[in-house]
């Protein structure tokens, strides 16, 4: 039995989900596998199922040609491919290509600190913020630097509610970062 694959940008991966204990004929290796990734795979393949070894050695998004978390929502992926990136192209490929994403509502977002990609570490509202406030970088991002009032977060930030909360912490200087997704 292969143990685990684990996910250095999403460490909790299992714990939260974003893979289920269920018998599978993985789609892309062809093994009879026990873990299936049930989050979202950006590819024009149909009904793939996937296990974690799979994604997390890039053999699913090679084979299938697609990625599971949107490339442009990585902070410091530029809009215009020309211009030069602000995160290390390698660690941005590997949340693209090799990183299960997480649910929310819209498209996924992946905050980045120090010129790298956060682990995605799980979701948050509104009571877990006074814990978490005192990190200056946090705060930034609560109070204005997301576009969201600080107020209304502070109020209405939920983990699984309309206006859903998405806990990153830097994988160089441990700052947490957060991403914000209304319904
Ligand atoms: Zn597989
Ligand atoms: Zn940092």
């Amino acid at each position: 039995m292969d143990s685990l694959p684990t996910f250095r940008f999403s460490p909790n991966a299992y714990e939260l989900g974003f893979f289920v204990a269920e018998p599978l004929l993985c789609s892309c290796c062809e093994r009879d596998r026990e873990w299936r990734y049930r989050g979202s795979f950006y590819t024009r393949a149909d009904d793939v199922r996937l296990c974690p070894w799979c994604v997390a050695d890039g053999s699913a998004a090679r084979r299938f040609g697609g990625s599971f978390s949107d490339w442009l929502g990585i902070d410091g992926v530029p809009i215009e491919p020309e211009e030069p990136l602000a995160v290390d192209e390698d660690a941005a490929r590997e949340v693209a290509d090799r990183t299960p994403s997480y649910p929310s509502w819209q498209q996924e977002q992946w905050r980045s600190h120090c010129g790298l990609p956060c682990a995605f570490i799980g979701f948050v509202g509104a009571d877990d913020l006074p814990g978490l406030l005192p990190d200056p970088v946090f705060a930034q991002d609560v109070d204005g630097g997301l576009g969201f009032p600080g107020d209304l977060l502070r109020s209405y930030l939920s983990p699984d509610g309309d206006l859903a909360g998405y806990l990153f912490r830097c994988v160089v200087c441990d700052a947490h970062r957060l991403h914000v997704d209304a319904s």
